[in-house]
């Protein structure tokens, strides 16, 4: 068979995350333009397509490109900036009042070229992104070729994006209408807490999340308080709340979730709400634990972000991953739960679906884009390779991602970025971000 531009990857080691639970061995991927053309052992790929140009990676196991959940990209410039807080202080002390004196379209861009870099090298392929100034993002991640679906953020306080909820809006919409069609670019309506938007703000969201098809991504009970101070001002519990908005259906994806009663988790099961876990910013910001365990047993869909460098302060989703399945393992003690293929599978394909992308992204399968991530596991920490998705979740990090494919085209090799062009944007912007050195 012939494709003008086929390329053949044959690696050790493929983990498709579709089927399920499979490891293949000594096969191999064909791409062609941006797709997965075929799949199969390698010596039938070989003889089948002679022409196709090869790469061949001995040691490796490829898996599909890691979609991470939630993040707010531009803060990789606010990175140490409010650490050893919790989150109340760390936004109204630190975040809020640097982001009101420093954001612009520049801030923007830059915060997301760092961002798209070092989650490229992480193995991230794909973004789910809640931020201001949200063209900046897209044109980061178009530099480096990366899928994003960025937030129409909303607030009900003024920042240097928009004046309040109705500009908010019009803007975040104005930016849909004109990049809607792009490759690779995606839109959610994007409140960002129920905390920090109003009843009738909320309405219009869930009006404009039916008439448009839009998911919605919101931070949701993240921390006792956020709870606590819903039932002094609403009566209710966020999730209560904002069901009786309309805000909550398998188009939504809620952040965090961590302070959840049963009756929460029997709202997200009802509504099929998709969950957003960030372990490390939970951690980090001693928000507490989701209660992962419980949701799986429930059957809510948990996909995994790393929410932004200000809270984490790594935009690394192996390692996320990692403490995921340590943490739900240790809090139930039940070992058992969230195996290897499990977590690999949160972290693909269940991020994915929770953006309405599983026809596209998210698995290893003939017709799907070819994003894919090859991990270099000859390396003495990785050594014998007993089992390959093991290892990836438990043993290795993202130091050993050594090659990228973003729709078809390489763009990590030996661990480093192909594009001059890219290169030389990545080399200016990290000579501006000295002066966001230690803001004040
Ligand atoms: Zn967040």
């Amino acid at each position: 068979m012939t494709a003008p531009d086929a390329e053949l990857i044959i690696a050790r080691w493929i983990a498709p995350v579709e089927p399920d639970n499979v490891v293949l061995e000594n096969h191999g991927i064909v791409l062609a333009g941006d797709r997965i053309l075929a799949i199969g052992p390698a010596e039938g790929l070989i003889q089948d397509w002679p022409h196709a140009r090869r790469t061949v990676l001995p040691n490796h196991l490829l898996t599909p490109g890691f979609v991470n959940l939630h993040t707010h990209a531009a803060m990789a410039l606010l990175r140490g900036t409010g650490d050893d807080l919790a989150l109340e202080r760390w936004l109204r002390e630190r975040i809020w009042p640097l982001e009101a004196r420093l954001l612009s379209e520049q801030f923007v861009f830059d915060g997301s070229v760092l961002a798209c870099a070092e989650m490229l090298r992480s193995g991230i392929t794909c973004f789910n992104d809640m931020y201001f100034f949200p063209e900046s993002t897209v044109q980061a991640a178009q530099l480096f070729g990366m899928r994003v679906a960025v937030a129409m953020v909303v607030l009900n306080f003024p920042t240097p994006w928009a004046s309040g909820p109705d500009e908010y809006l019009r803007k975040g919409l104005d930016v849909r209408d004109r990049l809607r069609d792009t490759a690779r670019v995606h839109f959610t309506l994007g409140p960002h807490a129920p905390y920090t938007v109003s009843d009738p703000t909320l309405r219009e969201i869930a009006k404009l999340s039916a008439e448009l098809s839009l998911p919605i991504h919101i931070h949701v009970q993240e921390t006792a308080t956020e709870v606590a101070e819903s039932l002094a001002r609403h009566g209710r519990r966020p999730l209560v709340r904002l069901a009786e908005l309309g805000i909550l259906g398998p188009e939504t994806i809620a952040v965090h979730a961590v302070h959840l009663d049963a009756a929460d988790i029997a709202l997200l099961k009802q509504y099929g709400v998709h969950v957003a876990h960030c372990p490390h910013s939970n951690l980090k910001l001693a928000s507490g634990i989701a209660p992962v365990a419980a949701l799986n047993a429930a059957g809510v869909p948990v996909g995994i972000g790393t929410d932004g460098s200000a809270s984490n302060n790594r935009l690394d989703l192996l390692a996320e991953a990692r403490t995921a399945a340590l943490l739900v393992k240790g809090t139930s003690g039940d070992a058992t739960l969230w195996p290897a293929h499990q977590t690999l599978r949160a972290m693909t394909l269940t991020g994915a679906k929770a953006l309405g992308l599983e026809a596209e992204i998210g698995s290893l399968t003939v017709g799907k884009c070819a994003d894919i991530v090859a991990f270099d596991l000859d390396d003495p920490a990785l050594l014998p390779v007993t089992d390959p998705v093991a290892h990836l979740i438990y043993a290795a990090g993202r130091e050993h991602v050594s090659d990228v494919w973003l729709a078809g085209r390489p763009v990590v090799q030996k661990r480093q970025l192909l594009d001059p062009t890219t290169n030389r944007v990545l080399h200016e912007v990290a000579g501006r971000a000295g002066l966001w050195q230690t803001p004040k």
